[in-house]
């Protein structure tokens, strides 16, 4: 079982499912060839145990030539959420905020698009999800303005403002909650902005998103 981290407090919660949302930033659908969603977010799940800290590093699975970061706003969910009737409601069970990376095999994810088949083994491999200490909402509140952003080996990759999502943080909640109960300890990744590449072994990730928190990990 994994823990969350806090900044700031002591409190001891549990990680549960972790709901990523693909393609929702215009221009990172665009780089990849992708249709942008209009209607839903794009949902898939990775299992908790997948998860690692800020500090530690990420496996590079010996299957894999083409491993990818995403760097992510994720948002911890604090109560039990089911067919949120409301942006409200769904923005109330909200209860804080890390930076994550989801970590990608795209070349295993690309051949599961074109075969039709899922992409649970370029998500959900061991170290592919990192995370910060996570900031409550009472201690930091989203503005939208913050800048998420991605250094390898000290050069920016990925730098974006939150409020270029397609989907709002409160709309991603209502939507998932409209599909599977959504419950404390929860996680929810985002989606990532533009500027995703290819990391080998050696190399030094830097994530941030302005205000909330920071995450230094390597390839091994
Ligand atoms: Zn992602």
């Amino acid at each position: 079982m994994k823990k969350i981290k806090f900044h700031n407090s002591n409190d001891q919660l549990i990680i549960e499912k972790i709901v990523c949302v693909g393609r929702n930033y215009a221009d990172h659908a665009k780089e990849l060839g992708n249709e942008i969603p209009t209607d839903f977010p794009i949902i898939f799940l990775k299992p908790a145990s997948n998860v690692i800290f800020s500090g530690q590093s990420v496996i590079h699975p010996s299957y894999s030539n083409n491993l990818h970061h995403e760097t992510e706003l994720v948002l911890l969910i604090g109560k039990t959420l089911k067919d949120a009737s409301n942006l409200q409601q769904a923005e109330d069970a909200i209860w804080g905020y890390a930076v994550g990376l989801d970590m990608t095999l795209r070349d295993l994810q690309n051949q599961a698009r074109d075969k039709g088949d899922p992409w649970t083994i370029s998500k959900c491999f061991d170290t592919a999800a990192v995370l910060s200490d996570f900031v409550q909402k009472k201690d930091h509140l989203l503005t939208g303005k913050e800048m998420i952003s991605l250094k390898v080996n000290g050069k920016i990759r990925q730098n974006c403002a939150l409020d270029k999502m397609i989907f709002s943080p409160a709309e991603l909640v209502k939507y998932i909650s409209s599909i599977m109960t959504l419950e404390k300890g929860d996680l929810i990744f985002t989606g990532t902005p533009a500027g995703v590449s290819k990391v080998v072994k050696g190399d030094k990730l830097e994530a941030e998103i302005s205000g909330i928190g920071k995450i230094m990990t390597e390839i091994a």
